[in-house]
């Protein structure tokens, strides 16, 4: 699976998940050389809900870097029923005719994208994390120095890339926790996705089930929730349920709540993902849209440097997470929150714009211009 070869000044990824993976696949499948480096080796974990929301298996699908046969192989469930709650009250349980929400082990997803890459010609280096970026070239942590024509930083929530070409730092705190709990130890299986509002500012706590174990979690971005509430938060949810925290492992990672890069990064340096602060500030999702923009960076590098067209495209993945930062305050917010659990409740058109939205059928501009009409 892995080219290790070097070319001289190539095109340099920074970080093999889904950004770094789909934007080495689409250069090497048009025959532009590129090499990806990874701190980690492969497979490796990611701490991740593991949704992908219908709207990212059609970038998925529709770009062949998954097949829907493949993508079918990856799925380990399938989600059509949400329940919304506003703490402990039930406010409806929605059912989507539509296409489902798919559950995905990130171990398995990442490495079969990173497989993809290697296969379409990207040389791959694992193992070795690039430890500093200077204008035209970076250090890895063997001492290695490589030099570049093209830069991309899809290294992640802490990106050290962006790091080097930002000053614009994170508001407030974003942080993704979760329990994964084996089926065998619940007395039952909770058949649909739940989200539970109200347990902390700007975020909620969800439990999804992938067939053998359940994940309960909780998520917030740009919040000024603190981890140490959501961890509260989150172990109340589950004493109450029955369930002993401490008998399982809790799992954390930031969710960038860096303020969202437009440009994808300048000049001959591009930023893909959560480097980019690609992340839906009221789903939490982040997956899609870094593979699409993983995408729109290859075809910035491979049209020459051109970034306007790319950028510019209708209801890309930069359209939608400017928008979720707006609506964002709709939902969450001390003053409409009160109204939007009622919406919620009160009228089943709300529920279907929710599902809209998480499963990627419609943007939030499209559903609100409807409750406006
Ligand atoms: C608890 C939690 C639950 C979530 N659930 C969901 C969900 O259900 N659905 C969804 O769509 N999104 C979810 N997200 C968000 C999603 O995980 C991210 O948005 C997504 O992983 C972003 O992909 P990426 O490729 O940009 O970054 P990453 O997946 O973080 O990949 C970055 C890669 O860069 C490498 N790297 C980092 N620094 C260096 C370095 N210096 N040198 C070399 N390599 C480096 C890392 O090893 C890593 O492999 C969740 C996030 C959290 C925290």
């Amino acid at each position: 699976m892995i080219n290790n070869v070097i070319s001289k000044d190539p095109i340099l990824i920074v970080g093999g998940g889904p950004a770094g993976a789909s934007c080495a696949w689409k250069l090497a499948s048009a025959g532009i050389p590129c090499v990806l480096i990874d701190k980690a080796s492969f497979p490796r974990d990611k701490v991740c809900g593991g949704a992908l929301s219908a709207r990212t298996a059609k970038v998925l699908i529709s770009s062949g870097i998954l097949p829907p046969e493949e993508l079918e192989a990856l799925t380990l469930a399938e989600h059509r029923t949400i329940s919304l709650w506003n703490r402990d009250e039930l406010l409806r349980t929605f059912t989507s005719q539509g296409t489902p929400v798919r559950i995905i082990s990130r171990r398995e997803f990442d490495n079969t994208l990173i497989s993809k890459a290697a296969a379409a010609g990207a040389s791959i280096v694992t193992g070795e994390a690039v430890v500093s970026v200077d204008p035209s070239s970076v250090t890895t942590s063997a001492g290695k120095t490589i030099s570049f024509s093209n830069l991309v930083g899809a290294d992640g929530c802490g990106s050290l890339v962006r790091k080097a070409i930002s000053s614009k730092r994170g508001r407030g705190t974003g942080m993704g926790l979760e329990y994964c709990i084996p089926l065998t130890d619940l007395d039952e299986e909770p058949e649909e996705i739940q989200i539970h509002f109200g347990y902390f500012p700007r975020g909620y706590i969800w439990v999804i089930s992938d067939c053998e174990k359940v994940n309960i979690g909780a998520g917030a971005v740009g919040s000024p929730a603190l981890p140490s509430d959501i961890i509260f938060a989150l172990s109340g949810f589950l004493e109450a349920r029955g369930i002993s925290c401490e008998k399982y492992q809790l799992n954390g990672a930031p969710i960038p709540s860096l303020e969202l890069d437009r440009n994808l990064g300048k000049g001959n340096i591009y930023l893909a993902g959560d480097a980019a602060g690609l992340v839906d500030h009221v789903s939490g999702e982040g997956i899609g849209h870094a593979v699409e923009s993983g995408f729109m960076v290859a075809d910035c590098i491979s049209s020459g440097g051109d970034r306007e067209a790319v950028l510019n495209r209708k209801d890309c993945c930069i359209s939608i997470v400017r928008q979720s930062v707006f609506y964002r305050h709709l939902l969450f917010s001390p003053f409409t929150r009160r109204i939007a659990m009622m919406g919620l409740r009160d009228n089943e058109e709300y529920a279907q714009g929710y599902w809209n939205i998480i499963s990627g059928k419609e943007s939030y501009n499209e559903m609100f211009g409807r409750f406006l009409q």
